[in-house]
């Protein structure tokens, strides 16, 4: 099957009773048992069928189903949220005076929880610019047990090389771990280029409606799965069936809407390129993104996340916030309204801000997630949210003409 047909057909009922078209919901915590010979079969593993929801249940199997099929892996395990998926794969594979490399920009709490809850435990981790591969190299030790990268990044768009990443974890003994939810399954499968597990906050693009949050581990083999299925069911990070079934419903249509919004954000990246109150803009489609070319040979598409620099920094940023009307002010992405929020003040706050910077999140920095709208309706309300910029930080007196200066003059 071609991606676009799993994930409308993977994980659903081929033999039901009734034959229903959508999966049912399973609302049951726990699941009874023919014999009392059927539940120790069950309970010791020689026999399949359902024990209790926190350790399996079929709705949150028919999930588990699509998304590892369209990351072509062997098995998935499913949630409460992308940080629990990430949290599980640490507890299962990390130990007392293990290491872990990871992307100076990785998604936030990841690197709260690292140096913190597992630094506790007696877990180092190391941060680099993992879209330099000698910087990986570099950070590992004999005790590094994971390599742990997320591509594109949040927010800075930055391109980490797949293939070459997994290349120097396997040298090394490590184990490499993809955090794959910028991209989504349908432009990026890491597998495919050496990735030994997955993990996914389902909250973002493969739900899609930016109303569930759940996360998602899938692993390459069944060793690996062996490895990080116990740890999910005894810690208890596991989704619920409710949350199952909205999540297989808006999978249904990924492909649709992660076509329909990289369709927009490259319409929207090459105007603002050209928008005088921006000063730059990082998308992984535009020719002059610093990995243009790691992104075209390891992705489908381009997606629908883009970084702009605005003018104004700090207080540019908050007026084009506070000036969009059809863009939603608010953090998360992925979802079929486009967003937009500013990292420095937002989701990147916790981090200081000198290492905001050495991350290349900077004061001027605005994220935003395309959705499926109309482009001409996009592009108006950040025409009109860029130009209140200049109307509102008008350096010059009133009286005065501004026709000399660069930024009105551009403007006009
Ligand atoms: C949102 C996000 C997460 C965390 O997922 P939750 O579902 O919010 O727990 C992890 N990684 C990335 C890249 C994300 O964008």
């Amino acid at each position: 099957m071609k991606k676009s047909t799993k994930a409308i057909h993977a994980g659903l009922p081929h033999n039901s009773r009734y034959g229903e078209v959508s999966v049912p919901i399973y609302q049951s915590s726990t699941f009874s048992f023919p014999s009392a010979e059927d539940g120790a079969a069950r309970f010791s593993g020689n026999q399949s069928g359902y024990i209790y929801t926190r350790m399996g249940n079929p709705t949150i199997t028919a999930l588990e189903e699509n998304v590892a099929a369209l990351e072509n892996g062997h098995k998935g395990m499913a949630t409460a949220t992308g940080m629990a998926a990430i949290s599980t794969v640490f507890l299962a594979l990390l130990e007392k005076g293990s290491h872990i490399v990871s992307s100076d920009c990785v998604y936030g709490p990841t690197r709260v929880i690292l140096e913190t809850a597992f630094a506790k435990f007696g877990v180092a981790s190391t941060f680099v610019d993992s879209s330099d591969l000698t910087q990986i190299e570099k950070a590992i030790r004999p005790s590094t047990r994971i390599v742990f990268i997320e591509t594109p990044a949040n927010p800075t768009m930055k391109i980490s090389d797949l293939a070459g990443t997994a290349r120097i974890a396997h040298k090394n003994g490590c184990v490499f771990v993809v955090d794959n939810t910028f991209a989504s399954p349908y432009l990026q499968r890491p597998f495919e280029h050496g990735t030994d597990v997955i993990v996914h906050s389902l909250t973002k693009f493969i739900n899609g409606h930016s109303d569930v949050v759940g996360g998602m581990i899938v692993t390459r083999d069944e060793s690996m799965y062996k490895n990080i299925k116990p740890v999910l069911n005894q810690f208890g990070g596991t989704m619920d069936p409710h949350q199952a079934w909205l999540v297989l419903r808006g999978v249904r249509t990924l492909h649709l809407r992660v076509e329909r919004a990289q369709e927009n954000a490259m319409k929207l990246a090459r105007f603002l390129e050209s928008h005088p109150m921006v000063d730059w803009v990082l998308y992984p489609g535009l020719p002059n993104h610093p990995q243009h070319d790691i992104a075209a040979r390891q992705m489908d598409g381009f997606g629908s996340m883009i970084a702009i620099g605005v003018k104004g920094g700090l207080d540019g940023g908050k007026i084009v916030m506070n000036s969009v009307r059809l863009f939603t002010l608010a953090v998360s992405l992925g979802g079929v309204e486009s967003l937009i929020e500013h990292p420095a003040s937002m989701t990147h706050a916790s981090v200081s801000k000198a290492e905001r910077e050495l991350a290349g999140i900077s004061d001027e920095l605005v994220r935003i997630s395309v959705g499926c709208e109309d482009v001409g309706d996009l592009q108006e309300d950040l025409d009109n949210a860029l130009n209140a910029i200049s109307a509102t930080l008008n350096p010059f007196p009133l009286e005065r003409t501004d026709e000399e200066h660069p930024l009105f003059e551009e403007n006009r």
